[in-house]
């Protein structure tokens, strides 16, 4: 069913009776070709790109919980592609082009809003650093401004650009970035990977890998085998708990990061705005709350939930450079589970076993990939080469030692 003005307003006159569920609930079959664990954004897009770009018909994608449960529906719904790297700044900037264009690709409101992101700028060598930022991304074909602290007086009046304690000495901005209603992409994306013929399986657990002469042959789950002639793994928060099921132990710790939304406000920010001098970003979702978040909880937990002293740092954060905020009521908090690389980059790539390919140390900012990355998921599912914006996301880079550390924190994946 296409979703138009013409069949919202055939509906309202005609009782809403013709809405067809979204995606069906099929029993899984036997055996797919491929089978993708993990009914994340990354799954379901994975899925989506399997079927549309790369005509697999034979697709399944396994879920333990339901769709839109793990971190595509906790984040903070920030996307961008300020990136320094040259391994990451083209598949970031390629992201961005699909997020630009993905509502008509899937039929289906994904409330995307380049609303811009603002990186503020507190020194004169972070000025450097971000005028380098900024000219990599332009050579990449991406959009990036250094603003003066003039030109943020006059756009953002309400930041404290006099006596801050972290003086706002400019900023950078990427005016094509911006925010996306994060379970919707969840969504969208499971509409049109099902209308595409893809088995959507919830409540499907994989509780280990079929493996036989080195070559995967499918899923043990909690509904039974489910048969596949290549298996794709995007969990996320889970990866190495999964991968653990094929004894592979991966270069990647799980980490907490919480968010945080204030109650209703009237427009107050204009987009996405992160603080220079210590871990905070925000931006309003368009019900009025403010969405925000900081750092890590700094310890490893598979546990959806955070502890206290990260709220009490985030909130300093804000208050550094929103001293309003401290007005607002925090309506809502939760957490989500990251899987922090050693690096803070990530992995699309085979494993050492055949058929078994794996996609995941996304730390925290997966989301504004998910495109991208079910993109360059499907691709190599597909043709068993990796996509071109994702060749040095390898197993392989961690033995070479060619790091993509963006952040140049080292091997240490919580200061990624
Ligand atoms: C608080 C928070 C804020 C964030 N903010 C941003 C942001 O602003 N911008 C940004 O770019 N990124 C952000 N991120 C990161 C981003 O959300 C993740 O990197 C990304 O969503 C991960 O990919 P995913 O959507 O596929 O993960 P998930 O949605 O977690 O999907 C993985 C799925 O695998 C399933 N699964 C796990 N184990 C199994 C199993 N054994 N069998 C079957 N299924 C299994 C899980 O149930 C889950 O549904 C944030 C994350 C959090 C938690």
């Amino acid at each position: 069913m296409r979703y138009s003005a013409f069949r919202v307003i055939k509906e309202a006159l005609t009782g809403h009776k013709g809405w067809k569920p979204a995606w069906r609930d099929p029993v899984p079959a036997a055996q797919y070709d491929i089978v993708v664990v993990g009914g994340g954004g990354h799954g379901l897009a994975t899925a989506h790109y399997l079927a549309k770009e790369f005509g697999q018909a034979r697709v399944a994608v396994i879920e333990k919980g339901w769709i839109g449960g793990g971190n595509v529906g906790r984040n903070t719904t920030i996307i961008r592609s300020n990136y320094l790297l040259d391994g990451n700044e083209p598949f970031y900037e390629f992201s961005l082009k699909l997020w630009e264009n993905l509502e008509q690709d899937l039929n289906y409101n994904a409330m995307v809003s380049q609303r811009g992101i603002l990186n503020l700028i507190h020194s004169d060598g972070q000025r450097d650093a971000f005028t380098r930022r900024g000219n990599a991304m332009i050579l990449n074909g991406a959009d990036a401004d250094i603003l003066s602290t003039e030109d943020i007086k006059k756009r953002y009046p309400f930041l404290n650009t006099d006596d801050a304690r972290f003086p706002i000495k400019g900023g950078l901005a990427q005016h094509r970035g911006g925010t996306v209603r994060h379970d919707a992409v969840a969504w969208g994306y499971a509409r049109s990977a099902d209308s595409h013929g893809v088995d959507i399986i919830q409540n499907c657990e994989v509780t280990g890998f079929r493996i036989e002469d080195g070559v995967c042959k499918g899923v043990e789950t909690t509904r039974g085998f489910i048969g596949a002639k290549k298996v794709g793994c995007a969990v996320a928060g889970n990866s190495s708990r999964l991968m653990a099921l094929a004894n592979m132990r991966l270069p990647m710790e799980s980490h907490v990061l919480q968010a945080f939304v204030s109650e209703g406000l009237k427009p107050v920010l204009p987009g996405v705005i992160t603080f220079g001098a210590g871990h905070f970003y925000c931006s309003q979702s368009d019900k009025g709350g403010l969405v925000f978040g900081g750092d890590l909880d700094g310890y490893n937990s598979y546990a959806q939930r955070g502890n206290l002293p990260a709220v009490e740092d985030v909130c300093e954060g804000a208050m550094a450079i929103f001293p309003m905020l401290g007005r607002a009521r925090l309506l809502r908090m939760w957490g989500g589970i990251m899987d922090m690389s050693m690096d803070g980059s990530p992995i699309i790539d085979k494993t050492h076993i055949d058929g078994l390919y794996f996609n995941g140390g996304w730390c925290y900012g997966g989301f504004k990939a998910t495109p991208a990355s079910g993109f360059a998921f499907a691709h190599l599912l597909a043709k068993d080469e990796p996509h071109p914006t994702a060749t040095a996301y390898r197993f392989d880079r961690f033995e070479k030692g060619r790091m993509i550390d963006e952040k140049g924190m080292g091997n240490q994946p919580n200061l990624h």
